[in-house]
């Protein structure tokens, strides 16, 4: 096919802002194709050579272009950059440039869709030294061969500005139409390309199988499936409603939505953007590969930072500095551990499992996986009460999850790949309390060390002084922000206060490994005063059945020697933190 169809095609699309026009110039474009061209079309007409998730860009550097465009054009950089500067566009340069040719090439042979294809394709391949002459040299003869109007998008598609502003879903609509005849068949297109991210391998298989072909599609292993999202709301009861009384309530854990992929001796790594990101998480390439007990599987699950010492889940920002440092991964890997909380399953064994109801899939994961420290699945409680949907939601808060994730249980619980719709509704607290300020704690227990901590303390539960009751009642499981030396000099201080059951004035409803006379007073920072069921300062006072606890603590390197157990801050003090800074989330 020449290549001059399609420049027709594109010029025309360019000169219109009108989705339909768009829509239709691009169908009648479709249906003059050869079904075999089909998929380069499309994804040439997206200013691509493949679907995204292979991540294969062009990569031509504008200078580079510049060179090239001196070459086939036989005037000085100086001129091409001149006239760049004039028309802001090196497409249209390049047009009015090579019109300029001394001999325009009359006898040449008619430039073809595949050629450029082609040529473009090694361009992307062209890698390591001397890399550079040879893009050069492919794009010269690109351009020696071109009309002026051609080399217009040539230069505009090596650069990736190729600008035409066609939208997936044009696209869809314009096949839909072009091979079916009808634009209410997009449905199944897209639910196709959902299962698939790969819009040239639609455009393939509708030209040469038609709809039915295509109906035929299902995931599979190495193509990214579009995520499903999901809705929100802020009423427990509406959203049991929403989900016909019944729901799947999970921890919203808050970090990096993970799409791996699992075939015999591979794993892949998808983000939510569905870019490959397997190099930067070697660490749960290899959890997964231990944990999943399929040959051939696609899971998703949510990646969240983990303090080694503790166990204990880290705030967002931590985990995203695994991300985009490539030469680094090796030292955030370590300095940064992540574990995976798998929340869904997609394939398994030649089985789609996208059209299955939720409890099938959910079950069919749990028999897929053997949990470890570094993958578990998402916890879940099913219920049909709101005040049930409540206190889970204050759990998963002071566990250090952002909310809840609540999924519809029913028959047509399916996993709707790419579309926000109300089978999954998150569900997040409407306020959040910011802490202004630090506070004394008092440490009333610890809890043992994992990997460096190893044989020491891991966290330290620490409590606020109930001045009424003459008590001390926890707030939070302290385990960031010790050094090496607090952790050789904590020992040392703490043993002397070591009891072997809890203190009678402590009022905990977490068992510590190890108890403690109050003593010692650190001073602590955090990110906001939370609702918790799991910590007893406070408890009943603002919510029946939970008690107030600070999120993220982490200790500021200040001991308190000059403090008291009494002298520490008070829990009517956390009290007066909580109300008075309550802040409506905005996000
Ligand atoms: P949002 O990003 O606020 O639209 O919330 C949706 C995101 O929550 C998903 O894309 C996942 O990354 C994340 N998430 C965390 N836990 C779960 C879970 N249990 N089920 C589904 N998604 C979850």
């Amino acid at each position: 096919m020449k290549y001059s169809i399609l420049v027709d095609a594109y010029d025309r699309i360019e000169s219109t802002t009108k989705r339909l026009e768009m829509r239709d110039l691009l169908a009648d474009l479709f249906k003059k194709a050869p079904a075999k061209l089909l998929a380069e079309i499309v994804y040439l007409t997206q200013g691509k050579l493949y679907p995204d998730y292979l991540g294969i860009e062009l990569g031509i550097a504008e200078k580079l272009l510049v060179r090239a465009l001196s070459t086939a054009s036989g005037k000085p950089v100086e001129t091409v950059k001149s006239s760049y500067r004039k028309t802001g566009d090196l497409g249209e340069t390049a047009e009015k440039l090579l019109g300029q040719r001394a001999q325009q090439t009359l006898t040449r042979r008619p430039l073809k869709v595949e050629d450029v294809y082609a040529v473009f394709d090694k361009i992307a391949c062209e890698a390591g030294t001397g890399s550079v002459e040879a893009k050069i040299r492919l794009l010269c003869s690109l351009l020696n061969d071109a009309t002026p109007r051609e080399a217009k998008y040539i230069v505009r598609m090596a650069l990736g500005r190729l600008r035409l502003g066609v939208a997936d879903m044009t696209i869809l609509e314009s096949l839909a139409l072009a091979y079916v005849g009808d634009v209410e068949a997009k449905e199944q297109l897209e639910r196709a390309y959902n299962l698939s991210s790969d819009l040239g391998l639609i455009a393939r298989t509708v030209a040469s199988e038609g709809l039915g072909g295509v109906l035929k599609l299902k995931a599979s292993v190495g193509r990214p499936i579009r995520p499903m999202l999901a809705e929100r709301l802020s009423d427990a009861a509406e959203i049991l409603v929403k989900l016909a009384g019944k729901a799947a309530a999970e921890y919203k854990y808050d970090g990096l939505r993970i799409q791996a992929h699992l075939k015999p001796g591979s794993v892949l790594l998808f983000s939510r953007r569905l870019e490959n990101i397997t190099e930067q998480f070697p660490d749960v390439v290899g959890y997964l590969k231990e944990s999943i007990r399929l040959e051939n599987a696609i899971v998703e699950g949510e990646c969240v930072a983990i303090d080694p010492n503790t166990g204990d889940m880290l705030p967002f920002q931590m985990i995203s500095q695994r991300r985009g440092r490539k030469h680094e991964v090796e030292r955030m890997t370590g300095e940064v551990p992540v574990k995976i909380f798998l929340f869904d399953l997609l394939y398994a064994d030649g089985e789609d499992f996208t059209v299955k109801p939720y409890p099938q899939r959910r079950a069919a994961l749990s028999e897929a996986v053997a949990e470890s420290d570094w993958v578990e699945i998402s916890r879940q409680l099913l219920t049909s009460n709101p005040q049930e949907i409540e206190n889970y939601l204050m759990e998963a808060v002071s566990d250090g999850c952002e909310g809840l994730m609540l999924k519809s249980v029913g028959p047509n619980s399916i996993y709707q790949a790419g579309a926000r719709g109300w089978l999954w509704i998150k569900y997040k607290r409407a306020y959040r309390s910011e802490m202004a300020d630090t506070v004394d704690l008092v440490v009333v227990g610890a809890f043992h060390g994992r990997g460096r901590r190893g044989g020491g303390y891991g966290a330290l539960l620490l409590a606020a002084y109930d001045e009424e009751n003459d008590m001390f009642r926890t707030v939070c499981k302290c385990g960031s922000g010790f050094t090496d030396k607090d952790l050789e000099e904590l020992p040392r201080r703490l043993r002397p206060l070591e009891l072997p059951h809890r203190h009678s004035r402590v009022d905990s409803r977490l068992e510590a490994d190890v108890w403690f006379t109050p003593g010692l007073v650190l001073e602590v920072t955090g990110d906001e005063i939370t609702l918790s069921p799991v910590h007893t300062a406070c408890f009943d006072v603002v919510r029946k059945g939970s008690g107030l606890a600070v999120r993220f603590p982490r200790f500021t390197g200040n001991y308190r020697l000059d403090k008291s157990p009494e002298d520490a801050n008070t829990t009517g003090e956390i009290l007066e933190m909580y109300r008075s800074q309550l802040k409506k989330i905005t996000t």
